[in-house]
């Protein structure tokens, strides 16, 4: 199995992220990564990036060293009605939104609430991606998830920074292990990120390699193991 695509990437613009466009896109090229979509943090995020960041993502060429570039964002969730601190402009003149819990944002709370917050994000035509689900500190009912994932076209991510040693999240391993399963039983795609915030961790995904051969997960639901058909899946989405 091999990830063409990097859907989630940060540079200078989030605030806490160490690269330029050009070293990310670059180091992108030298590994063979066909995609990559930059998806900085939103104004929600202390330190995060400008509204005219994003409206004014046009400016980067949409291929780069021969790497299609895809303009993102990454947005938060900021309350448990599934509201979000992004407005409706900026998240239609992007190509992909991500949208992602993260503390300070919005407080940690029981199964209950975040499940049924997830499910009201996913039904938003205008969101693509549920950013590293699996952090314990947010707990999902997974069965729920990924049958919304599915009935919405919205793609649940393996985030690659989330699984490493080194990460702030805690139980997202066995989070993951069980949204897979059901992935498996219902037939649902997800997506896999770097969520690099530096440019040597582009389409870095070797943590996810290993869970997902270690699960056996069926190759046809990685939806970016192919460029085309991930771009297809996300064009769907707005069309609902
Ligand atoms: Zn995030
Ligand atoms: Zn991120």
């Amino acid at each position: 199995m091999k990830i063409l695509a990097d859907t989630h990437v940060h540079t200078l613009a989030s605030g806490h992220a160490y690269s330029t466009v050009d070293e990310i896109i670059r180091e992108a090229s030298r590994k063979g990564t066909k995609l990559v979509a930059i998806t900085d943090h939103t104004s929600g995020m202390p330190g995060g990036a400008h509204d005219f960041h994003f409206m004014n993502l046009r400016a980067i060429p949409e291929e780069i060293y021969g790497v299609k570039v895809l303009r993102g964002a990454e947005i938060n969730i900021i309350d448990y009605e599934g509201n979000v601190d992004a407005q409706e402009e900026i998240m239609n003149e992007v190509d992909m939104v991500i949208a992602s819990l993260h503390p300070p944002c919005i407080a940690f709370a029981k199964k209950e609430a975040v499940t049924s917050c997830i499910e009201k994000v996913m039904q938003n035509p205008l969101i693509h991606i549920i950013g590293h689900p699996g952090d314990a500190r947010y707990p999902l009912d997974f069965e729920r998830i990924v049958k919304m994932s599915k009935e919405t076209g919205t793609l649940l991510e393996i985030n690659n920074a989330s699984l490493k040693p080194s990460s702030f999240r805690p139980g997202v391993r066995e989070s993951l292990i069980e949204m897979l399963h059901y992935c498996i039983k219902y037939q649902t795609h997800v997506v896999v990120g770097s969520d690099a915030h530096i440019a040597y961790d582009v389409g870095e995904f070797k943590e996810s390699y290993n869970l997902l051969q270690e699960l056996n997960f069926p190759k046809e639901l990685v939806i970016n193991t192919d460029v085309e058909a991930l771009l297809t899946f996300i064009s769907k989405k707005r069309l609902k």
